[in-house]
């Protein structure tokens, strides 16, 4: 079903349902559709599902058991002063939720998810492992030649995970789908920015994340779905401030989480949430070497987050402040996962840039299975008070 025929809530519905299922029935029944098909999980915070995608595998982002599953076993294997998604992948692991994943996909965001990579390779040693090494140089004659590397050892493990050979024309093909996808994505973003009363991120959330776990083309449809039914809803528009959401671009927050701060009286008009289909921010050129193209595209044309090195300090924070002023925010809320060190660093700083920049921001911390939103709803909703009598 697709066009006119599918509802807001018909889509939101698939969704949700792919969002609360940690079985990951979708992507198991796309493998068992067509004999020789793999599967391959990929965690936060960015990997180029492309090159997956080349090779005839479905990338599955992998995002930790939010807040539904008991973490028993994945509790042993690290320290208590750690964040949660480790620990929760390790839970999917060992309860065999993912057994039927042939390669899994650790990109570099910090120590943590590096060590799990390691750990992967030693639980589950049938499974294909690859820690991907994204460079923190960004010229394109050291970072740019390191990360083309990285990315031929990537589709050369990719290669003898499948048996197939990856041409640059399967990389091509690949690339456009997800520069169409990418676009439909912006094309959602950008909707919500201008109406975000017909576009709450509640759903635009669960409309992302579904993407991150299907066959692309899907919801390449989806996304176009989408912003025609979204559009043809008749949603009142209420007085909320427009805020945007940094620092949760790893572990994600309970999808409660998002809901208390639209019912505190916040339109969310930018985030970080499940970045990686918004990681790079142009079309990946079509001509020339594909993996160059997406070498180059990363380190020119790519997102600022707490995992990427920012070698001139005074850039710092000149990212989130130009989000702000595209989106129209009107504050900003720095929430990140406990014990996130890279986020974590990262605040003080960007909120003091916010600050001189006279936006407003609070900030608070979270886990995927975070259960109180009480506090939540009344820090966001004296935010948006505060926004509204003084700025
Ligand atoms: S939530 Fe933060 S500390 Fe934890 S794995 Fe992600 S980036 Fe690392």
């Amino acid at each position: 079903m697709s066009g006119k025929n599918r509802t807001v809530a018909d889509i939101v519905a698939i969704c949700q349902e792919m969002y609360e299922d940690l079985s990951f029935n979708y992507a198991r029944k796309w493998k068992a559709a067509k004999a020789g098909r793999k599967v391959v999980g990929f965690l936060p915070v960015y990997v180029p599902l492309e090159v997956i995608h080349a090779a005839g595998c479905l990338p599955l982002g992998i995002f930790g058991g939010g807040d539904s599953m008991e973490v028993i076993h994945g509790d042993a294997y690290y320290q208590s002063y750690i964040c949660r998604i480790p620990r929760s992948t390790i839970e999917l692991g060992v309860t065999k939720r993912l057994d039927f994943v042939d390669g899994m996909v650790f990109p570099f965001v910090c120590d943590v998810i590096r060590n799990l990579s390691g750990m992967w390779k030693i639980m589950f040693p049938d499974v294909w492992s690859k820690f991907f090494d994204t460079p923190q140089n960004f010229d394109l004659s050291i970072g740019g030649t390191y990360y083309v590397q990285e990315l031929k050892e990537f589709k050369e493990g990719l290669e003898h995970l499948t048996g197939r050979t990856i041409s640059d024309d399967d990389l091509r093909r690949s690339t456009k789908l997800y520069n169409e996808n990418r676009r439909l994505v912006r094309d959602v973003y950008a909707f919500r920015a201008k109406q975000p009363w017909l576009a709450p991120t509640s759903e635009v959330y669960l409309l992302m994340r579904a993407g991150l776990m299907m066959d692309v083309e899907e919801h390449t449809q989806m996304l176009k779905d989408y912003l025609v039914a979204a559009a043809a809803l008749d949603r009142p528009k209420r007085d909320n401030v427009r805020i945007a959401i940094f620092g949760s671009f790893c572990e994600q927050p309970p999808l409660n989480l998002i809901k208390s701060i639209e019912m505190a009286g916040c339109y969310i008009v930018d985030d970080d949430y499940a970045v990686n289909n918004r990681f790079l921010t142009v079309d990946v050129p079509l001509t020339g070497d594909p993996l160059e193209a997406l070498s180059t595209t990363y380190l020119k044309h790519s997102v600022e987050t707490s995992c990427k090195y920012v070698p001139v300090e005074a850039d710092k924070g000149k990212f989130h402040i130009a989000a702000v002023k595209a989106s129209g925010a009107e504050g900003v809320i720095y929430a990140t996962p406990s014990f996130c060190d890279p986020a974590l660093l990262d605040r003080p700083m960007i909120c003091h840039r916010l600050s001189d920049a006279g936006i407003p921001y609070i900030s608070f911390k979270y886990a995927e299975n975070s259960g109180q939103m009480q506090p939540i709803r009344e820090q966001a909703g004296t935010f948006a008070d505060s926004i509204k009598l003084w700025s």
